[in-house]
């Protein structure tokens, strides 16, 4: 498969992810989408700003629910590939599960930080809370980090990864949301 191949590929999977989010707040859970806002490594969907009496397990499914559905397609993927053996199904199986992955790393604007914020804001006041969330995101970035200038330097024009990395940190320093 050629890099558009991929890409498009990825694409697909981050749009399968997102839509699990949605469905998730509006089929199951019933609740209205406020907007939907397009970042560079995540679409944040916001919920009405009272949150609409979501309680602290539905937020969790919510955050959760996006990843759930790219380690569907992964496992689904993976039972194609053993049944007809073409490495395309193993390698877009293996792409989704890398976007579920990522997804729920512990870094502020992805949605792993998401539940670690949910998380420390029932155990701590939200001072701590806000320093703990950036202190694990900067712990987390920093091998990411590293890991995308390698990829660059292997390359010489995977920036994708590298891009994200950067964005990340800007997100997780500056972040109204965590400050
Ligand atoms: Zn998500």
């Amino acid at each position: 498969m050629d890099h558009t191949g991929y890409a498009i590929i990825g694409l697909f999977f981050a749009l399968i992810h997102e839509f699990g989010h949605i469905f998730c707040i509006s089929v199951i859970f019933k609740k209205p989408i406020k907007n939907i806002h397009l970042g560079i490594s995540n679409i944040d969907i916001y919920q009405c700003e009272c949150g609409c009496g979501l309680k602290f397990f539905q937020n969790i499914v919510i955050m959760i629910s996006g990843s759930f559905l790219n380690f569907v397609a992964f496992f689904t993927l993976i039972v194609m590939y053993n049944l007809t053996k073409k490495a395309c199904h193993y390698h877009a199986g293996l792409q989704s599960f890398a976007i579920g992955l990522f997804n729920m790393l512990p870094i502020s604007s992805l949605d792993g930080g998401k539940i670690l914020k949910l998380y420390l804001d029932k155990k701590f006041d939200i001072c701590k809370s806000n320093f703990i969330c950036k202190l694990v995101s900067i712990i987390f970035l920093i091998p990411i980090f590293f890991l995308s200038v390698y990829l660059l330097t292997r390359s010489r024009y995977n920036f994708s990864l590298l891009i994200i990395a950067i964005y990340l940190v800007y997100e997780a320093i500056m972040s109204k949301k965590f400050i």
